[in-house]
């Protein structure tokens, strides 16, 4: 048998990572023959939630779950890691400007990054999901000098299976016919969904395209605006969607995308697509189960640089208003 995996979850007691971890621990996310040490993170104020799950897990007397401990102390919560799933952020309360998000946020992230570099195992994986996910994760990168930047990615997996959903009701084909399709940018709304290199059954999503209105007032803010429309619907924010778009992103990174296909993650930018070095933006991506590798050669037209342009832009000044803090 394998050896056993560390995934430390943070944020556990929350929501999305009530929905996440069991399915880690059922092998959903590593595979079925790989045994999951799970490390629960949380404040100490959700220690009693987070033990409250780790007796459901044990409950579920799951053959690959190893172990399951729960932390408050972020360094030994990561201490040897290999998936890091950074899931915990302080959300957006009543009143609260844009600014103390950001700085909120950028505290907690730049000393997650500082332990992830001091306690690590060599060969870790950062995925943050906590908003505002792209930056959160420059921040933790930033933070550690000693991890090379290409082992952080943020989610805007759920963004791009969205897109696949409803291309897939539009054109009347089922998900598995859909590939090529692209997340560009920020995590937002400013998200930019390209379908100009996508394949749909028998159809390319450029066809799809030449109906401006559908793509300009339906497609693009459906997706981009889906968690709002969830939320608006059940009262609460999608959490069993993002847990399945966080494991989709993992299974990808660490098991490898199949054959041509690619997905779209958030990764540091080495500075091709006219997204500048070093901003954490969402691309077209392929795993060959060790790094994301960018799909290069991708010809962008006048509509889709615009819109790609308008979400880097957006990310620019997520990270200048970090700066201007002046702590992270
Ligand atoms: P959720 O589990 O619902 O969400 C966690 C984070 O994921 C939020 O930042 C949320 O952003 C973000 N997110 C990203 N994509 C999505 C999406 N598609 N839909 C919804 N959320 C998305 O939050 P809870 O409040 O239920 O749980 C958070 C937990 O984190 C709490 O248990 C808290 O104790 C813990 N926490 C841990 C910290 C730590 O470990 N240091 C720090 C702060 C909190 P958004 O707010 O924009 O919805």
């Amino acid at each position: 048998t394998k050896p056993p995996v560390v995934v430390t979850v943070t944020g556990a007691a929350g929501t999305i990572g009530y929905a996440a971890l069991f399915r880690v621990a059922a092998g959903a996310m590593l595979g079925h023959d790989q045994p999951v040490i799970l490390r629960l993170l949380e404040l100490p104020a959700a220690i009693g939630a987070a033990e409250g799950i780790a007796m459901e897990l044990d409950d579920c007397a799951l053959p690959q779950l190893v172990d399951v401990q729960i932390y408050d102390d972020p360094r030994a919560a990561f201490d040897g890691v290999n998936h890091a799933l950074l899931i915990g952020a302080k959300p957006r309360t009543k009143g609260m400007e844009r600014a103390d998000l950001l700085s909120a946020n950028a505290s907690i992230f730049a000393a997650q990054g500082a332990v992830l570099n001091d306690v690590a195992a060599d060969d870790v994986r950062v995925t943050v999901v906590g908003n505002p996910a792209n930056t959160n994760a420059a921040i933790a990168a930033r933070n550690a000098p000693d991890i090379p930047p290409s082992r952080f990615s943020a989610l805007t997996r759920l963004d791009h299976n969205r897109a696949i959903a409803q291309l897939s009701a539009r054109a009347g084909v089922p998900v598995t016919a859909i590939d090529g399709v692209t997340i560009w940018g920020n995590h937002s709304a400013t998200q930019y969904p390209d379908i100009f290199h996508a394949r749909v059954g028998d159809r390319t999503g450029a066809q799809l395209a030449e109906d401006r209105t559908w793509l300009v007032d339906d497609f693009i803010p459906t997706v981009a605006q889906r968690g709002s429309a969830i939320i608006a619907a059940r009262g609460a924010s999608s959490a069993a969607s993002a847990a399945n778009g966080t494991i989709d992103h993992v299974q990808d990174w660490a098991l490898g995308t199949p054959g041509d296909s690619w997905t779209s993650a958030a990764i540091v930018s080495p500075g091709v697509y006219g997204v500048p070095e070093g901003l954490v933006c969402s691309f077209p991506v392929r795993s060959n189960g060790t790094d994301w590798q960018i799909v290069e050669g991708l010809e962008i037209n006048d509509f889709s640089r615009a819109r790609i342009d308008a979400s880097v832009a957006e990310l620019q000044s997520e990270i200048a208003a970090v700066d201007a803090l002046g702590d992270a």
